[in-house]
């Protein structure tokens, strides 16, 4: 590093200790890859539980890197949040999300909405806000936005999401049940969606417990007219308990892993539910 002085330039060692050493190349690497066309998004499909029909599919990122082959979001997102990154990697998801469904619509005359997820960081930044709220737009009838509690609780992010909403931009709560979100802001925020967390799906099955709570949030749900959706059905066991609670749609692996676009193309040819 060098820094200005009365005298000039003078150059000083700073040294930076492993993992920061690591951190900064991991940031320029993934950097590289989001110019550089390495982010793939993947879809899964969330179905109607009355019919099995695709109600609309999530998209989910994936780094395709070249030695490490698929790389999982977990294990980059937070880097992007942390690093301003976040921005030029939703907007990468966005543009993507677009294209795919343009691709299925061509293809068949029909294709289902996506579902995209927006970190905290990309509503209350108001350089990211901005870029991503006029792809938001454009897309309205396409897209539709997931964002988890905690960006319910800050009042820049509140304030982006109702704008979104008097955009004509829908929005679903993700992993609902996970975060510290008072209810109240349920009665408050335009959402029109809740998407229960796998932690309470998981073993709805043997946990009398976890259908109490699903049981109850369908309940709360319908009262403020909001739609439920399951995540993380991984059986028909599971399936058929969320069906007798009145959930009315679900996601997970029993149906569908996330995949590339082209692979649900015969899902949404002749579905019933679109
Ligand atoms: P999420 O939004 O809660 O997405 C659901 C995750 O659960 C996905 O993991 C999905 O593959 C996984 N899943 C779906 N069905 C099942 C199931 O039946 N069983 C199990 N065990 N898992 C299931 P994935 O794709 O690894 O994504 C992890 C998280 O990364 C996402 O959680 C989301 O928070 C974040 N993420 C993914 N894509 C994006 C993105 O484009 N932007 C942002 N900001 N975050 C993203
Ligand atoms: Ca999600
Ligand atoms: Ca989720
Ligand atoms: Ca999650």
């Amino acid at each position: 590093r060098a820094k200005s002085t009365g005298a000039g330039w003078a150059v000083y060692d700073e040294r930076l200790d492993a993992p920061q050493l690591h951190r900064l190349s991991a940031i320029g690497e993934l950097r590289a890859a989001i110019a550089g066309g390495q982010l793939e998004v993947h879809y899964q499909p969330l179905v109607t539980l009355a019919d099995g029909g695709v109600r609309s599919v999530e998209a989910l990122v994936r780094w395709r890197h070249p030695e490490r082959g698929l790389v999982p979001p977990d294990q980059f997102v937070e880097l992007a949040e942390q690093s301003r990154l976040i921005g030029p990697l939703t907007l990468a998801v966005l543009d993507a999300a677009v294209a795919q469904h343009a691709a299925w619509q061509a293809a068949t005359g029909t294709a289902p909405r996506i579902a995209v997820n927006i970190s905290l960081r990309c509503l209350d930044d108001p350089q990211s806000y901005a870029a991503i709220r006029q792809r938001l737009v454009d897309a309205r009838d396409v897209l539709t936005v997931e964002v988890t509690e905690s960006a319910l609780a800050g009042d820049e992010a509140r304030q982006a999401l109702l704008d979104l909403a008097q955009q004509g931009v829908a929005c679903s709560v993700d992993d609902f049940g996970t975060g510290y979100a008072s209810l109240a802001y349920l009665r408050d925020l335009p959402v029109s969606e809740l998407k229960i967390d796998r932690a309470f799906v998981r073993e709805l099955h043997v946990r009398a417990r976890d259908q109490a709570i699903v049981r109850s949030v369908v309940q709360m749900a319908h009262a403020l007219d909001l739609h439920v959706v399951a995540e993380g059905v991984e059986s028909s066991e599971i399936a058929a308990v969320l069906r007798g609670l009145g959930v009315s749609s679900a996601q997970g692996y029993y149906w569908s892993r996330p995949v590339e676009g082209a692979l649900l193309l015969p899902w949404f040819a002749g579905a019933p539910s679109l």
